[in-house]
């Protein structure tokens, strides 16, 4: 059975996409393959398609490597539902139900295995897996988030360093190592801790081009979010990243007051709590998480709509990463974040203050510049993205600053007195200080500290009254961003420090220009395509009660087979399916979405929704 007829018969797609065509080619023939793909490009069927291919022609099983326990269950039942014999082991089952598994695994009755890193290296795993490849039954190992061995990556996890017993002790048996994260430093280190050298390496583009990208100016971040929910996702699912669990809590309560179904995750909440909200954010409807980072990864829920970063993340990787847990199904999805100077300072501080070695934190600094450099960008987001991942592109048209060009004014001058301001405090007091009180002497305000310093009579004070403080403080982003400014942090307090780039802006040699602060001007909306349900969004109205019917049927499936609607069916299919309002299992065939098995399982069942003759209600 080809390729072509695996992913039409059994996913019911029908065609590759992007680079998934020779990849699954290059793995089925047996080749070991390193794949880096955006999130939402296709990375599961890179190996999925091999695994039935390679057991279907007698080579046996497949072994997939995951950190991510919570979520095997719905992988493993998405497979089930497509016909496909799957299982995984981890320290979720019994020890009855390990041993069953281990038994089918052992019987040769899986195609694929999903397991975490330190289940694969356990000596009685290994026993087993040395029993099948003894028989020729040991087909395949796909290493999915591969980049959980890197320590550059953002989400290192030691045990993915022990994987290297595969290729040591099964040599021949081909590998494959899959990751959404792939900055060069990233990936030039799972090549080497995975010993992947001979690998050939599949890079996909990394651009996700229906997403749209905004940052904004932070002013009242909670307003700020319930305004953007409120306007453009009321009732869609979202997730809000926040930097502290206390700050999750508060977003959540506020979100929960303002009729928003939100709910809280962080690692300091109850495990049993924790899960049950996973739970609902995937199974229920138009769910908005709050988390800290501990949430996202590998939840591979299609139809997230956006997700918003109320404080800046650490580095673009980890923007990248989780901004793209939107929009998986490629329908339109937004990517919002709201920052300002606290962010930038709270970030150089943990950096400043974390144990790590003098030159790791040098790493860190360049990196939190290149995501300062995007959030300052006045021009295209996308452009600045796709270059940190080593991509050339033109503008997009869909990003806050393509759809709405920034204005611009020249900062050249509020730059200058800022940085005289730093060097003449440093020289006539042999200290440095931070931004608030350098803006105070900028914009002569005489302050209880500036008196008591005797800081009026520095020879800047007062220079800058003309400009606002939220000019100022832009102008202090710009600076930083561009590397004219440093802050340091010890003891809890932050300074300001010039650098060997400040020269030159001081001389006027370096033009800063800088986009004009919101708060300036009267803010116009984007005006773009609407995201609001967007895969239903071309339904005439009849279409629109065949859809919410069969939303209706699909939630009663989901729910008897404990599995989450996506895995059923995702909306875009039964968007397909409500618009051709099929009257016989005929015009049911060639459904993207539908295979052969969920044909035989739920074609009669669809059919009796749209033909009114199942029991479902209507949309009245
Ligand atoms: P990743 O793991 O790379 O984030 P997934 O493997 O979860 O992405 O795929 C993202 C979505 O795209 C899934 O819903 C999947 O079913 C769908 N998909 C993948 N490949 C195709 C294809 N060739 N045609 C249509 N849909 C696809
Ligand atoms: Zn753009």
């Amino acid at each position: 059975m080809s390729i072509e007829s695996i992913l039409q018969e059994v996913f019911g797609y029908p065609s590759f996409r992007g680079p998934q065509h020779d990849i699954i080619r290059h793995v089925v023939a047996g080749g070991d393959a390193l794949v880096l793909m955006p999130t939402g490009g296709g990375k599961s069927l890179c190996y999925q398609i091999p695994a039935i291919a390679r057991q279907r022609a007698g080579q046996g099983i497949t072994v997939v490597v995951s950190p991510l326990i919570a979520l095997m269950h719905d992988q493993v039942g998405a497979l089930h539902e497509a016909g496909v014999s799957a299982a995984f082991l981890n320290s979720t089952l019994s020890s009855e139900e390990a041993y069953q598994t281990e038994q089918r695994l052992l019987r040769g009755e899986i195609t694929l295995l999903y397991a975490a890193p330190e289940r694969v290296t356990t000596a009685r795993f290994l026993g087993q897996l040395d029993a099948l490849h003894d028989r020729g039954q040991l087909s395949l190992f796909a290493i999915d988030e591969a980049h959980c061995v890197s320590q550059w990556g953002h989400d290192f996890r030691p045990e993915y360093r022990a994987l290297t017993v595969l290729h040591e002790r099964y040599a021949g048996v081909p590998r494959m190592a899959l990751t959404a994260t792939a900055d060069a430093l990233t990936r030039a280190d799972i090549v080497e801790r995975l010993q992947l050298e001979a690998a050939a390496q599949f890079v996909s583009s990394f651009d996700r081009p229906n997403i749209r990208y905004t940052i904004v100016e932070k002013k009242d971040a909670s307003t700020q979010l319930l305004r953007f929910i409120e306007r453009e996702h009321a009732g869609e699912a979202g997730v809000v990243y926040c930097q502290s669990r206390k700050r999750v809590e508060e977003i959540a309560g506020m979100l929960a007051q303002a009729g928003i179904h939100a709910l809280p995750y962080h690692a300091g909440l109850d495990f049993k709590v924790r899960q049950a909200n996973q739970n609902e954010f995937v199974r229920g409807e138009g769910v908005v998480m709050v988390a800290t980072i501990a949430f996202g990864m590998g939840i591979d829920k299609p139809d997230v709509r956006f997700v918003a970063h109320l404080d800046m993340p650490k580095n673009i990787e980890g923007y990248y990463q989780e901004t793209g847990r939107a929009g998986r199904d490629g329908l339109p999805a937004n990517a919002w974040m709201c920052y300002g100077l606290q962010d930038v300072v709270n970030q150089r501080r943990m950096i400043d203050e974390s144990p790590a070695e003098e030159d790791f934190k040098q790493v860190m600094r360049g990196k939190l510049d290149a995501l300062l450099g995007l959030a300052e960008a006045t021009d295209c987001r996308r452009v600045r993205l796709l270059a940190y991942f080593d991509e050339a592109s033109q503008p997009c048209g869909n990003c806050d600053n393509c759809l709405q060009p920034p204005e611009v004014w020249d900062a050249t001058d509020a730059a200058r007195k800022l940085l005289s301001t730093v060097y003449r405090l440093h020289q006539t007091s042999g200290v440095s200080f931070g931004a608030g009180h350098t803006m105070d002497i900028v914009r002569g305000k005489l302050t209880d500290k500036v008196t008591q310093r005797g800081h009026e009579s520095v020879s800047t004070f007062g220079l800058g009254a003309d400009y606002s403080e939220s000019q100022l403080r832009a102008v202090m982003r710009q600076l930083i961003a561009i590397g004219a400014l440093q802050v340091f942090t010890s003891e809890g307090f932050s300074t300001l420090h010039l650098t060997e780039s400040s020269r030159a802006v001081l001389r006027g040699e370096v033009p800063v220009r800088l986009r004009e602060s919101t708060s300036q001007r009267a803010v116009k909306r984007i005006r773009g395509r609407a995201v609001a349900a967007p895969a239903a969004a071309n339904l005439g109205q009849e279409a629109m009660v065949r859809f919410i019917n069969l939303k209706s049927w699909r939630a009663e499936v989901a729910k008897a087979h404990n599995l989450p609607a996506y895995v059923i069916f995702h909306d875009a299919t039964l968007a397909a399916i409500a618009e051709r309002a099929p009257q016989s299992l005929a015009d049911l065939q060639h459904i993207s979405g539908l295979g052969t098995r969920k044909l035989e399982a739920y074609g009669a069942a669809v059919l009796a929704v749209i033909t009114g003759e199942s029991r479902t209600v209507g949309a009245d």
